[in-house]
């Protein structure tokens, strides 16, 4: 029965579900203020090991999205802001909104617009991701707002 603790700590992060393992990611991210994670900034705050993100998402930056946290690094990404959510509250949100932008009421089928899921209080004012904290809008009225962020991020 050496190494208790260890062995205790290896068996909880087996078995912990992706749903609590998320759940520690999102935490550290709202207590850090901010609606990205970087591996660095995890591994000083968080609470399972980095190798269960790679083990079961693949990669960091899509664990992170699982988590409905922004990926980190390139503007390009950052663009595409709304794949934070998760796709089911995704799709919750389009359909309750029924897939018009709230502020201008256009429509991917009636106009030439992209649709974005938009955090109504932002995540970085601790906004929270979830269905009433999240509504539809176009690009041109998203990108529009003053409150767009761009960080400068360490690629993981
Ligand atoms: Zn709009």
């Amino acid at each position: 029965m050496r190494e208790i603790t260890k062995g205790v700590k290896s068996y909880v992060h087996k078995f912990a579900s992706n749903e609590a393992v998320l759940a520690n990611v999102e935490n550290v991210a709202r207590m850090l203020g901010d609606d990205t994670l970087s591996r660095r900034e995890y591994e000083k705050h968080g609470h399972y090991s980095y190798m269960i993100f790679i083990k079961r998402w693949g990669s960091w930056n899509k664990a992170i999205e699982a988590a409905g946290l922004r990926p980190l690094s390139g503007r390009r990404i950052i663009r595409r802001r709304s794949k934070s959510v998760g796709a089911v509250l995704r799709a919750r949100v389009f359909m309750r909104d029924n897939f018009k932008c709230v502020w201008c009421n256009r429509s991917a089928q009636t106009h030439d617009v992209v649709m974005h899921i938009d955090h109504i209080l932002p995540f970085s004012r601790g906004g929270k991701t979830e269905f009433e904290n999240l509504q539809t809008l176009c690009a041109d009225c998203n990108l529009g707002k003053s409150d767009v962020v761009v960080a400068s991020q360490e690629i993981v």
